[in-house]
């Protein structure tokens, strides 16, 4: 096993590092484990890839690689693609075309303290969280895609690539259940940011003490006070969240002005 060195970073910036590893593991590794996409599996694969290349605030090459994956799928007349013709696609274009996606992981702001901690699931997080914040910055983005005019889409692929894609299949039911409960309740893009938010801390309120839990990156409520202090408010003694406070806050710290590209490949 490789040893590797601990990375340091700053905890209120976004890196992309994250982000790319988290798409490079999304689409080289965890897709990896379905042979061929059909049927609701397909639509979610595209319904990802779409509001991806719209919306995902990344580096031209990667950019263009989600764009070129968009089209590639769009047009294809199949109702079954193997997975093989999908890698091939986000493999073959390389550097010289200006169309890649480095093929390493990188995890800083999600590095744990043991391999087998953080990672993936942490990038799978904040990838979905700055899919909402850009679609609510940007509301034009998913124009002409089929996509537009639903402020859940982003969160309704998200659950429908959790349920049919991710790893963890515990977690997808329980993220499952949060999804029946309440996301019909979501009418903006500002409330699919807040849903989102208020839901991962759900699920760090039950996993705080777990043994998943990371000894380095205990799990909170989170914005701490430390980075967001204007998101606590106490109201007769009692902690409250100040939602436009923290809507502010998500929309800052999950922005392109945010992004740290240091440790990218
Ligand atoms: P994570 O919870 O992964 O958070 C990553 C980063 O996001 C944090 O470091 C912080 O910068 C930011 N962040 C934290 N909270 C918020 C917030 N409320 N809003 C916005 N940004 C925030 N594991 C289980 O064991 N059981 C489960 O049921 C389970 N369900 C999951 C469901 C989903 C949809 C996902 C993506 C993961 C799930 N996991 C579950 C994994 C778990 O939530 C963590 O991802 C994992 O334990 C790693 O934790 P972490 O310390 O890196 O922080």
């Amino acid at each position: 096993t490789e040893i590797k060195v601990w990375k340091e970073f700053d905890k209120s910036r976004l890196y992309m590092a994250d982000l790319e590893s988290g798409l490079h593991f999304l689409l080289r590794v965890e897709l990896a484990t379905h042979k061929a996409l059909e049927g609701a599996e397909l639509k979610t694969f595209k319904d990802f890839v779409t509001i991806s290349a719209k919306l995902f605030p990344g580096r031209q090459p990667v950019v263009k690689l989600l764009e070129t994956l968009q089209e590639w799928l769009v047009s294809l007349p199949l109702d079954k693609i193997p997975y093989d013709a999908i890698l091939d696609l986000v493999n073959n274009k390389m550097r010289i075309s200006g169309i890649f996606l480095p093929r390493k992981v990188q995890w800083v702001g999600c590095q744990g303290s043991r391999a087998e901690l953080r990672g993936y699931s942490c990038s799978l997080w904040k990838l979905f969280h700055t899919l909402t914040v850009q679609a609510a910055l940007r509301p034009k983005a998913l124009l002409n895609t089929g996509l537009e005019d639903n402020p859940q889409i982003v969160l309704q692929v998200m659950r429908r690539y959790i349920q049919h894609f991710f790893g963890c299949k515990a977690c997808a039911q329980h993220f499952e259940e949060m999804a029946r409960e309440s996301m019909d309740s979501v009418k903006s893009l500002d409330q699919a940011v807040l849903w989102l938010w208020e839901k991962h801390n759900v699920v760090n309120n039950r996993l705080a003490g777990d043994l998943t839990e990371d000894p380095k990156f205990p799990k909170v409520q989170w914005p701490t006070p430390d980075i967001c202090p204007a998101c606590h408010e106490e109201i007769k003694g009692l902690h409250s969240w100040n939602e436009e406070q923290v809507l502010q806050f998500l929309k800052s710290h999950y922005s392109s002005e945010n992004l740290l590209y240091q440790y990218t490949q």
